[in-house]
């Protein structure tokens, strides 16, 4: 029998999910985005199991989803949390993480920001030898953080550009092929004990990313060769992918961990802290959002809640990012009837808004409802204000409860939002 956590989402269980929802009362918004706190919970254990090792620390990336409560319920399992900007170091301290285990990996960090980091004691991966530089100018022996180096495998390029980071001409993290620079500042830097990759999200195969660590772990192993000082820390980032549809593979964090395992055995015998920073894998499935149909118009083209402004990369590059659409009626239940090539438009005034064209539907008429899946992990976390509608309310399933995890935006804070 195969793990809950490592089969998606059935669409009857989404359906009693939204069950649940409308029994709480909430069934009367305009759009809802829902969040299972129980699976999430459930996939890290099951993150913590593949991943064993002596010595583990497993962040979840707070730029996939950062409602504060869910970033709670992930410090709450025992994981740390990755942090994008300095701002989501300020939401990981607030969601009770702490500074230890808090990886801070900005590409952009600015020396107040440094100076901050290593005052509060996070862990740090430089993006860049000069920005190790900057960290070198401002640590002192008293600081409790980690330093780690980001590595840019330099893979060829993975299958979404968009969101391909390990590629050879990546901004990110400093090539490999530099490898006499990435000695000298081995050399030069004491405090300098972690090596980090991370090649990207979405798009990428877990033989790449084995590549990728495997690369950066020959690295470590020539380092350590002549310095003294130990690397300790290694970061293999994220990127395993999230199945987004029934027929494609669904690559599970044991299936990552066995091949690490057969590639690079070292990395699980506790010469190293592995940490991990595991985003839309953790993350996608445990959401999904329904809008309510507010018009159908003739095509027929329903008109939804929810476009470009909570699926920004599926309006705007929808052959890349994909999701599945449930057609519900008003009382929730999944319509029957022949399929129609439905067009599902956004909300907001522009032609381009729209999140499926001629999709084969159950005919959908005013008051029914458009369940979206696996939106749990880059929906919501980037929201595009465009049009000024409110973000809808979020909820959390939670044991037996339905809690609020975050109010819908009220009239009052898009104003503020805008200066008012
Ligand atoms: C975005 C990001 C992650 C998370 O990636 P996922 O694909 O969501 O797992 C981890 N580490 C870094 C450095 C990132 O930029």
């Amino acid at each position: 029998m195969p793990h809950a956590v490592d089969v998606r989402p059935a669409p009857e269980q989404l359906v009693e999910a939204f069950r649940r929802v409308r029994a709480a009362g909430h069934g009367d918004q305009p759009a809802v985005l829902v969040h299972d706190l129980d699976r999430l919970r459930a996939k890290l254990d099951a993150l913590g199991a593949a991943f064993a090792a002596p010595r583990a620390l497993h962040t979840v990336a707070i730029k996939a989803n950062p409602l504060l409560k869910v970033l709670r319920v992930a410090v709450a399992a025992g994981a740390g949390l990755e942090a994008a900007s300095i701002e989501e170091v300020h939401l990981a301290l607030r969601a009770g993480c702490s500074p230890d285990r808090i990886v801070f990996d900005s590409p952009a960090k600015t020396e107040p920001e440094l100076a901050e980091a290593l005052r509060l004691g996070l862990r740090i991966n430089a993006d860049n030898l000069p920005e190790l530089e900057r960290i070198a100018a401002l640590h002192t022996p008293a600081s409790a953080s980690r330093i780690g180096l980001r590595i840019n495998p330099e893979l060829a390029e993975a299958g979404i550009a968009l969101t391909s980071v390990g590629h050879r001409g990546s901004r990110f993290g400093v090539p490999l092929s530099q490898e006499a620079e990435i000695r000298d500042a081995f050399a030069r830097h004491r405090f300098l004990t972690g090596l980090h990759v991370h090649i990207g999200s979405q798009g990428t195969t877990i033989p790449e990313l084995v590549d990728g660590v495997a690369r950066v772990w020959e690295l470590r192993r020539e380092l350590v060769a002549t310095r003294p000082v130990p690397i300790d820390m290694f970061d293999l980032g994220g990127g395993l992918p999230a199945q987004y549809r029934d027929d494609a593979p669904r690559l599970t964090p044991a299936a990552y961990a066995a091949a690490l395992r057969a590639a690079v055995p070292d990395l699980f015998h506790g010469d190293v802290l592995l940490v991990t920073e595991f985003g839309r894998s953790l993350l996608a499935d445990c959401g999904f959002v329904v809008s309510r149909v507010e018009v159908v118009k003739p095509g027929p083209v329903a008109v939804l809640h929810v476009g470009a402004d909570l699926f920004v990369r599926r309006v705007y590059r929808p052959h890349e990012w994909h999701h599945d659409f449930l057609a519900l009626g008003r009382d929730g239940r999944p319509l029957a009837g022949d399929p129609v090539a439905t067009t599902l438009a956004g909300p907001l005034c522009f032609g381009g808004d729209v999140l499926a064209r001629d999709l084969p539907l159950p005919p959908l008429s005013v008051g029914d409802h458009v369940l979206i899946r696996d939106t749990g992990a880059y929906t919501v976390s980037m929201w595009s204000r465009y049009c000024s509608r409110a973000i809808p309310l979020a909820l959390g399933l939670d044991g037996g409860d339905v809690t609020v995890l975050r109010p819908r935006d009220t009239i009052a804070d898009v104003v503020a939002f805008w200066g008012g």
